[in-house]
């Protein structure tokens, strides 16, 4: 009983609220949110976004009236503090929200570069519309960016600096980029092709200082000595899941706010979802915290389906794209673990992927260029069946045919 009290407007946030609703679910249903946008897309903020000239509006998921007609109070705050035993969330506005179920969709934010300088207007992150927006912005006016960090965002804006005119530089302290994700074959094409723009890409190096002069960045010194002219440093070095708000009510945490295979947190009322959550995996074994959209989007309808009386247990099928210039990367499945890659197609075509098998399980498929094998991952991975590594790597074989 009671209404449900969403915190985090985000990806996660906004499909909890829209599919209660889409499910008929009647009581109250309110969407604490901390940003000063409507709930937004956030892949586009390092693609399309960035790149173009379109308003803010084009990310919405929906328009205000959306939220009106549907009865989804759109509140604009921060959460501060749950009373768990009363039931009720506090804003640090002052308000209070009494709760039937809270749900925590607190999603992450940017690990924040400990260097001095690292405060400057001239460096930026990217994780939210209005950190886009200001990247958008200043860009025209500069012309070298050093990019800190070559993970998915980083890479993504690195594409489009340097389709926009700017010298790039990227540094990477692992050996390869995108090395936390992606197959050794899969990170070399990408270094290739960025190389091809004609992006410097740094491997196994490290920002040791950003130097500045009148508040304005001049360049970064790396690990190795080297010193690179910058007018335009942006940050990715990752994010942490923004935890606290649970940690504080005393909900256990650890690398994400600890959620069973419901998504219930030790505390049957409140929930935790998308980014935020570390939940517990019957399908992969273990904990898992993931930080993409379909994660966010599948935990969010699993839920509003328990709360409206179809208790499952989240068993969603993990998907990610990554654009980076004229090269689209899509994953599916998780391929961490594996002892064996496959490649079907090939990187001098600019088209393949790559099959990530353990033993004769396969992963996941990391596909480039090729939606056809990606789409075949996914319905695969649905029927719960695997083809052979000789078949993935056998051009003539027919995928089609895996999934009569
Ligand atoms: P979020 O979308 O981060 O939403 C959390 C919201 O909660 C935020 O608005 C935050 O401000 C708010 N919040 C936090 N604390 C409070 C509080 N106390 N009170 C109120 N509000 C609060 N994924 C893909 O699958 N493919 C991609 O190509 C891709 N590209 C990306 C590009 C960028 C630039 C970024 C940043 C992410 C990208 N992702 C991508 C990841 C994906 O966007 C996230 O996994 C997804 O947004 C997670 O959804 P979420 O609801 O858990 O968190």
């Amino acid at each position: 009983d009671g209404p449900v009290i969403i915190v985090g407007a985000g990806h996660g946030g906004y499909q909890v609220a829209a599919s209660l609703r889409q499910a008929g679910f009647a009581r109250r249903v309110c969407l604490i949110n901390d940003e000063a946008h409507l709930p937004y897309q956030r892949p586009p903020l390092s693609k399309a976004y960035i790149k173009g000239s379109a308003g803010p509006e084009s990310l919405m998921f929906r328009p205000e009236k959306f939220y009106h007609d549907q009865k989804i109070e759109l509140i604009a705050g921060r959460a501060a503090s749950i009373d768990r035993a009363g039931r009720k969330v506090h804003l640090a506005s002052g308000e209070t929200l009494g709760y039937g179920h809270l749900v925590l969709a607190t999603g992450a934010r940017n690990r924040l570069l400990d260097l001095p300088n690292a405060n400057l207007p001239d460096v930026k992150y990217l994780r939210i519309l209005d950190e886009s927006e200001a990247l958008r912005q200043i860009m025209p006016s500069k012309t070298r960016a050093v990019i800190i960090g070559a993970g998915f965002i980083g890479l993504e804006f690195a594409a489009t600096a340097r389709i926009k005119g700017l010298e790039v530089d990227v540094l990477e302290l692992a050996p390869r980029v995108m090395a936390r994700a992606v197959t050794a074959e899969v990170s070399e094409y990408f270094q290739a092709r960025h190389r091809e723009a004609g992006i410097r890409v740094h491997l196994g190096v490290q920002a040791t200082s950003i130097e500045a002069e009148n508040g304005k960045v001049t360049g970064v010194s790396l690990s190795d000595g080297r010193h690179l002219p910058a007018d335009l440093v942006v940050v990715g070095v990752g994010v942490l899941p923004n935890i606290e708000l649970a940690a504080e009510a005393g909900l256990p945490v650890a690398a994400g706010i600890i959620v069973d295979e419901y998504l219930a947190t030790a505390d049957p009322d409140i929930s935790a979802i998308g980014d935020c959550a570390l939940f517990a995996s019957p399908r992969f074994g273990g904990s898992l915290r993931l930080e993409s959209v379909q994660n966010a989007t599948d935990h969010a309808r699993c839920l509003a389906a328990r709360l409206t009386g179809d208790k499952k247990p989240y068993d969603g099928h993990p998907w990610f794209w990554s654009d980076q210039g004229d090269d689209k990367l899509q994953i599916a499945g998780l391929t961490t673990g594996y002892d064996r890659v496959v490649l079907r197609g090939s990187p001098a075509n600019k088209a393949f992927s790559a099959f990530c098998y353990k033993g004769d399980r396969l992963l996941g498929i990391e596909s480039i260029n090729r939606a056809g094998d990606h789409m075949f991952g996914r319905r695969l991975q649905a029927l719960d069946r695997s083809i052979t590594p000789e078949q993935a790597a056998d051009e003539s074989f027919d995928l089609k045919s895996a999934l009569a």
